[in-house]
């Protein structure tokens, strides 16, 4: 693709210049038109005041515009924010902010956060505080398709099949949208790519998106603050860890220990079997002190029994990782659905016991559907039944 079809807020500086020279503009003013859109997250070119009134006509002309707006903000009693995200052509796409919780008990209350990023990487990684008041630091939670082809059972985007693929200013389009919807007081700090779809089957705007995001003249994103989360595809796993070099965050949709109970719950692992994936997963150029997210959703009667946490621990053994696992949110196209307490409780335990590091995610924007799986499409019939539990 070349540089004028491709939408401006998906160039990166560097496109800019020949892009401004095509328009008869001074090729300078590249890092400004930039900066004005991932830095200050404006895309209407005649807000940016700076830019000769002719420069942004023509930046207009060239189409230049916003991408996408909120549709509908649900605010939950956590402060958990789900938008409805409008794009051009009508889709909707659903974007989540996540301010991460403190005050008392909030040791817990911070393993409550499904997407949460832990700060003890951060922090391991000489993060330096920045003076002044302790802002509230939020993950956002974003989308890369118009539902998923994935097909996992318990999933409700991957219900609804794939519509459509989002281009790389939509996906980064949702961090300007989401940026400017926090509350004073907070700060965008990590981006998960958890929302709707699978990233890495899209993965040329989702790299692309992961480089806009990054730019050191644009939001100010670091890379060890993004994380992209996969239900398992091999190649573009290799691919992230080479054009990359192991600095993004990976996340990885385990869910079961062994290919028969896999395959079940994700028609994904029929393609990519676990010895592909853990291999993948080994050869990953990871970062000193960094750690793989392994995701563990517990579906009752199906991957909950603390024989598959045996099995996960011996198939994990040696690889750096942190387990978060997260009860199954129930979903209305399924019947499927989390296990007990005693049973969450028993499989974290085993895995403890083992030696690894090992959260509960409770949901969070319980009462706006905003949590993992949940994230549907406005008017989407689900297309299977779920299997019951104990099936
Ligand atoms: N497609 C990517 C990223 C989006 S899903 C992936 O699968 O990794 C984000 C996480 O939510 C994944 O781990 C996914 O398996 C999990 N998830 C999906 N549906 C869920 C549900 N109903 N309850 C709990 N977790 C769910
Ligand atoms: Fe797609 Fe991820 Fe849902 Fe599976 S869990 S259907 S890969 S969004």
């Amino acid at each position: 693709m070349t540089t004028n079809e491709r939408h401006p807020i998906a160039r990166l500086p560097e496109e800019w210049g020949p892009a401004l020279a095509a328009l008869g503009a001074r090729v300078f003013a590249a890092k400004q038109v930039f900066s004005w859109i991932h830095r200050h997250g404006v895309t209407d070119p005649a807000a940016m005041s700076n830019l000769p009134a002719r420069l942004r006509a023509d930046l207009a002309a060239s189409g230049l515009a916003p991408v996408c707006t909120a549709e509908h903000v649900h605010r939950s009693a956590d402060q958990t924010r789900k938008i409805a995200v409008r794009l051009a052509d009508g889709a909707t796409v659903e974007t989540v902010l996540l301010p991460a919780v403190s005050g008392p008990g909030s040791a817990a209350a911070i393993d409550a956060d499904a997407a949460a990023v832990d700060d003890d990487e951060e922090d391991a990684d000489g993060d330096a505080e920045s003076a002044g008041p302790a802002r509230i630091r939020v993950t956002q939670c974003i989308s890369t398709q118009v539902g998923c082809a994935m097909g996992c059972v318990f999933c409700a985007s991957g219900v609804a099949g794939l519509k459509r693929q989002l281009g790389p200013e939509e996906i980064v389009g949702q961090v300007l949208l989401g940026r400017s919807l926090l509350d004073e007081g907070e700060e965008l700090r990590n981006v998960v790519y958890m929302g709707m779809g699978e990233p890495l089957h899209n993965y040329e705007a989702t790299a692309r998106s992961l480089r806009l995001l990054t730019h050191p003249d644009g939001g100010g994103l670091s890379t060890r603050r993004v994380t992209v989360s996969t239900s398992g595809l091999v190649p573009e796993i290799a691919r992230l860890g080479q054009d990359f070099g192991g600095n993004i965050g990976l996340a990885i949709s385990l869910h079961a220990a062994d290919d028969d109970t896999r395959s079940a719950l994700m028609p994904i692992n029929r393609r990519y079997p676990l010895a592909e994936l853990m291999a993948a997963l080994r050869a990953y150029p990871l970062r000193k002190r960094r750690r793989i997210t392994i995701e563990y959703t517990l579906v009752a009667g199906q991957n909950d029994d603390v024989a598959e946490a045996k099995r996960l621990s011996r198939l994990l053994r040696g690889l750096p990782v942190k387990i978060n696992v997260i009860p199954m949110n129930p979903i209305e196209a399924s019947t499927l659905g989390p296990p007990n307490e005693a049973r969450v409780l028993a499989f974290q335990r085993e895995l403890i016991a083992a030696g690894y590091t090992c959260f509960i995610r409770r949901r969070r924007g319980d009462d706006v559907a905003a949590a993992c799986g949940q994230l549907v499409l406005l008017g989407a019939k689900p297309k299977v039944k779920g299997l019951r539990p104990g099936e």
